[in-house]
């Protein structure tokens, strides 16, 4: 007698939607989600598509309509939960378009659960399309499978930044002028922590003596060569992964 093939199949694509996902509850999907559904993936009543809300987390849905511009679906099977990540925030300061947006998927991807976009004297760029920021995390994570999105705040100015810091979160900031090794620095500080990284100009002596002044912040090294903003996030955020976030605890 031949296994029923597995439902849903691995190939089925995934989504991440709006609303709350229920067994209860059909969804339907317009524009170009419909599109990717009914063009690209040529989806059939009866087919199979993963889907996530970011707070349930993982279903599997069986598709009821499938039309050019609509597609609905009904929820069957909670596959997963809304994964934990690390209580880690990525506070990078504003670079040029298609620099921030590698920062945007890298973070997704290495488990980022908030990124705050800071504006500082010598960024470029001063502000973020926060409808296109969050096409690039949601297609992140639809990408790897992720259950979980990061927030992706408004950027903040940096002295907005630093008075409205939280009183238990670790700043660790980026300083290209020096600081502690970053892996030791990250190793040796328990519970909530961000990393804040300056732009292409990198940080003025005025916002260098206000952010190390402040009580939460810690200067950290990235090595002894400058890297450029967007290497230096995402190098940043793995030491802190390897150091103080999950990737000890990969079984
Ligand atoms: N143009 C500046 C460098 C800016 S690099 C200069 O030539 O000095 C952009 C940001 O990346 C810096 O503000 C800092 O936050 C981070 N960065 C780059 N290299 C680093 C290093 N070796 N250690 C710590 N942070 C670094």
């Amino acid at each position: 007698m031949p296994a029923t093939p597995a439902w849903p199949p691995k190939s089925a694509p995934r989504l991440f939607v709006e609303q709350e996902l229920s067994a209860d509850t059909p969804v339907t999907v317009e524009g170009n989600q419909a599109h990717y559904l009914s063009k690209v993936m040529r989806v059939a009543p009866g087919d199979a598509v993963i889907l996530c809300d970011d707070m349930t987390g993982e279903w599997a849905a069986e598709v009821i309509e499938a039309g050019k511009r609509r597609i609905v679906l009904q929820p069957r099977d909670h596959q997963r939960p809304r994964e934990a990540v690390p209580d880690f925030w990525l506070c990078p300061a504003l670079l040029k378009k298609d620099r921030f947006d590698l920062v945007l998927e890298k973070a997704t991807e290495l488990g980022a659960a908030r990124i705050a976009p800071v504006l500082t004297r010598r960024c470029v760029a001063d502000k973020l399309n926060a409808e296109r920021a969050a096409t690039i995390v949601t297609e992140a994570a639809e990408q790897c499978a992720r259950t979980a999105l990061p927030e992706v705040a408004a950027p903040a100015r940096l002295d907005a930044l630093l008075r409205d810091w939280p009183q238990d979160r670790h700043l660790f900031f980026a300083d290209e002028g020096g600081g502690e090794p970053a892996a030791d620095a990250f190793c040796y500080a328990e519970g909530p922590a961000a990393l804040l990284v300056g732009p292409e100009g990198g940080f003025d002596d005025a916002e260098r003596a206000a952010i190390r002044a402040h009580p939460a912040s810690v200067a950290i090294s990235l090595g002894p060569r400058i890297l450029r903003g967007e290497t230096a996030a995402i190098a940043g955020m793995a030491v802190w992964m390897a150091e103080a976030g999950d990737w000890l605890d990969a079984d």
